[in-house]
């Protein structure tokens, strides 16, 4: 296994006395998603109490495709999600890189087994539902756990080392001994407290799909996670459900940004943005059930992710460009870090203050890297041709083992 050093001692708990948590109260987590339900895993782990509250009234997530790096399914292992979740995960064998333009293989990069063996964890592509009701199924089973539902987040009304109180949307007051902002791009929490710098559109949007496998359309694409880079656009898909899906997300440069998370779209729209793909491409798309746009924001770094007893974690600290497949992966980093923090900190803010220093030099390295992909996948004319080359000579596994800080990562 190779990687990053580890930055945590595993298990360098200092005080693991429940009662002491019972007297504190809990962790109050606002947001459901897959950073706010990892965090109360990771915490009920340190035998920390938490309360997750999630503005929604009923846990969801949209139907889109995942990524899961070896980074994120050691994670998902260490929490005892993995076995739920693995059979309905791809284990791609290849990331197929392709030209957009004209169809040809650029480079295979290996997955699969090659992976596993270098960072002794696997990489999975995923469903989000699937991930989202593995993490959701676990958390129900946690007695350290409360789930809460129509719980939006409005404000704090009280910060101290004593403790948070806060209000929801409707009225109700909650008291805790920490708040963790995991609600998202558009964190309440962090707007409220932390900076009221507004996410800025990219003029970028994901356009994503998943699309029912017709076996008659051929076996490979239900192996391996395919990629067509053109200037200004590219796809990628990969197979879930056990093969039984294939996971489709068009990057596209569009004028139009709409704050919701999802907007469902018209297939007439879709289909001229991708008319210049390779006619493969084309073929598997034209036979997608329906479509829907993510807009894609960017929020400068640099702002806090930690003041006294409350955190930020995952998009709400540090929104990303898919570019790297690892927005969710970091929020499960986040969410062990913060534990493993809060769990070896009687002071609870100190504990917090740490947990900011070390994921935010992390998140910072991965939020630059994805940006500089993306740039890479876009590129045109002779800087696309000299892309090209270098992924033609230099040979998978070469570019692969330049992501070894990013998939090494164990925390
Ligand atoms: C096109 C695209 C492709 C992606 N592909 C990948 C990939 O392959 N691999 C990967 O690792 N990541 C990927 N990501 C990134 C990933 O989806 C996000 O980084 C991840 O969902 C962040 O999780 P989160 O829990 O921080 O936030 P969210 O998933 O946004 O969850 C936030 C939760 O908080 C709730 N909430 C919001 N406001 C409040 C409030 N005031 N009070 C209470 N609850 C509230 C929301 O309802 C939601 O349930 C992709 C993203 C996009 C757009």
């Amino acid at each position: 296994m190779t990687g990053a050093a580890p930055i945590l001692r595993p298990d360098t708990v200092a005080d693991t006395d429940p009662s002491r948590w019972l007297k504190l109260g809990p962790v109050l987590i606002a947001g459901g998603g897959i950073g706010g339900l990892t965090t109360a895993l990771a915490l009920a782990r340190r035998e920390i109490p938490s309360v997750v509250m999630e503005r929604r009234s009923a846990f969801s997530e949209d139907g889109a495709g995942l990524q899961i790096g070896p980074n994120g399914t050691a994670i998902l292992r260490r929490l005892g999600v993995a076995s739920a979740l693995e059979p309905d995960v791809g284990v791609p064998g290849a990331i197929v890189v392709h030209d957009g333009r004209d169809g040809s293989v650029l480079t295979r990069l290996p997955l699969g087994n090659w992976i596993e063996r270098r960072h002794g964890t696997p990489y999975w592509v995923a469903h989000r539902q699937d991930l989202h009701a593995a993490l959701l199924g676990k958390a129900k089973s946690e007695p350290l756990i409360t789930l809460t539902l129509d719980a939006a987040f409005q404000n704090a009304d009280r910060i101290s080392g004593e403790g948070v109180r806060i209000q929801t949307r409707d009225h109700r007051t909650w008291t805790g001994s920490t708040l963790i902002g995991a609600d998202g791009l558009w964190s309440s929490v962090r707007q409220g407290l932390f900076t009221s710098a507004e996410p800025r559109p990219t003029g970028i949007s994901a356009v994503r799909t998943t699309i029912p496998v017709d076996h008659k359309l051929g076996a490979p694409w239900q192996r391996d996670t395919y990629v067509y880079m053109r200037p200004d656009a590219h796809i990628v898909h990969y197979p879930v459900r056990g093969g039984s899906e294939i996971a489709v997300v068009c990057i596209l440069h569009t004028p139009t940004s709409s704050q919701d998370w999802s907007t469902t779209i018209d297939r007439a729209w879709v289909e001229p943005q991708i008319a210049a793909f390779p006619a493969e491409v084309r073929k598997l798309l034209a036979t997608a059930p329906g479509w829907k746009r993510w807009s894609l924001f960017e929020l400068e770094p640099g702002h806090a992710w930690a003041n006294g007893n409350v955190a930020l974690l995952g998009d709400a600290a540090h929104p990303l460009l898919p570019f790297l497949a690892q927005g969710a992966v970091l929020a499960l980093e986040d969410a062990v870090v913060l534990a493993d923090c809060m769990a070896s900190h009687r002071d609870i803010a100190e504990g917090l203050a740490r947990y900011a220093r070390i994921r935010s030099e992390r998140a910072n390295k991965v939020v630059a890297a994805s940006r500089r992909n993306g740039r890479i996948y876009h590129l045109d004319g002779a800087m696309a041709a000299a892309r090209n080359l270098t992924l033609r000579t230099l040979g998978g596994e070469r570019v692969m083992a330049g992501y070894d800080w990013l998939y090494g990562w164990r925390a």
